[in-house]
């Protein structure tokens, strides 16, 4: 018994020191790696179902690391967000974004708006708006290009200062989407007293199971709610015909997922731009 407890644990050290020096490494790189444009800009098209038409993107960072190749978000964002560096990252994102959209006019493309997302940590940061606001002026971009993706889990933090910034930024013309709704739980009556252009809702998340009875009611009480107080539903992580077509049952048409495209490089999303824009 001793022997085997033993082993077990030794192989729970290994794995957990195995984790610290990769978080570590992470941390060594983190710099270098901003400088060196490693972070590259991914996106990911969000059409209505109904007209088949591309209403705009989302945009995903990735990690193209020299040695490692591509590095998902969940490997380094969390670690990120709590050592601060997300700010950095974020910033530099929204950016890279003004920049491929200034790019795309350039070229005569049809431009749809991109969404990027917000740390909660960022939302915080009282130069916020200013900044945004900022950016958009030196690429010279109408806000209604840009829109902001802030994570439900942080609309139940520190709710008043949210709300002030989120109204500059709608007073400003810059829309707020409330991402990963129904994740959490205080979302449905906080709806109510909270400024927000879009709900994402996360197939994932909530009644990603549309055949089971009670998800399928679920999805359905989310999107009338939604309905009845006037907010359009923004359907993510869509990944079957069938799913879509439920959505569409229930009135929600706008939507993201692996069913119409997976993130792509900025080389092959923009082949999307110059044409009709349709799935
Ligand atoms: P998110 O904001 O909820 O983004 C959607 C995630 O779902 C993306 O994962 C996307 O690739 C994935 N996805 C889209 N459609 C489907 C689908 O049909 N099925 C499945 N299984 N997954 C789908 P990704 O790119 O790995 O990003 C993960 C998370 O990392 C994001 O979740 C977001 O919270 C965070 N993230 C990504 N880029 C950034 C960034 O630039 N800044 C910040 N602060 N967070 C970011
Ligand atoms: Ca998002
Ligand atoms: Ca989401
Ligand atoms: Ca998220």
């Amino acid at each position: 018994i001793k022997d085997s407890y033993g082993k077990r644990y030794a192989w729970f050290d290994d794995s957990m020191r195995e984790a610290l020096l990769e978080q570590q490494e992470i941390v060594n790189e983190m710099e270098f790696a901003l400088r060196d444009g490693q972070f590259i800009t991914y996106f990911q098209p969000q059409y209505n179902y109904e007209t088949g038409k591309m209403i705009g993107a989302e945009a995903l960072v990735r990690w193209q690391h020299p040695r490692k190749g591509t590095i998902l978000p969940n490997k380094f964002i969390p670690l990120f967000e709590r050592n601060g560096f997300i700010s950095r990252l974020d910033e530099y994102m929204w950016e890279q974004v003004c920049i491929q959209l200034k790019d795309w006019e350039r070229k005569g493309l049809n431009l749809v708006p991109i969404s990027v997302n917000v740390s909660r940590r960022d939302i915080y940061n009282p130069h916020l708006v200013g900044n945004i606001l900022s950016l958009l002026q030196e690429y010279e971009l109408s806000p209604e290009m840009l829109h902001l993706e802030i994570t439900e889990s942080a609309y139940t933090q520190n709710a008043e200062q949210l709300v002030n910034t989120v109204n500059l930024l709608r007073i400003h013309g810059i829309e707020v989407h409330m991402d990963d709704f129904g994740s959490g739980y205080s979302s449905l009556n906080m709806l109510q007293n909270v400024p927000v252009d879009i709900l994402k809702l996360d197939m994932r998340f909530l009644g990603g199971d549309y055949k089971d009875e009670r998800s399928g009611n679920i999805l359905n009480a989310v999107v009338r709610m939604a309905t009845a107080l006037r907010l359009p539903v923004l359907a993510e992580g869509v990944e079957t015909k069938e799913q879509a077509e439920f959505l569409r049952s229930i009135g929600c048409l706008l939507m993201q997922g692996y069913l119409f495209s997976r993130p792509m490089a900025v080389e092959d999303f923009e082949k999307l731009l110059d044409g009709s824009q349709t799935v």
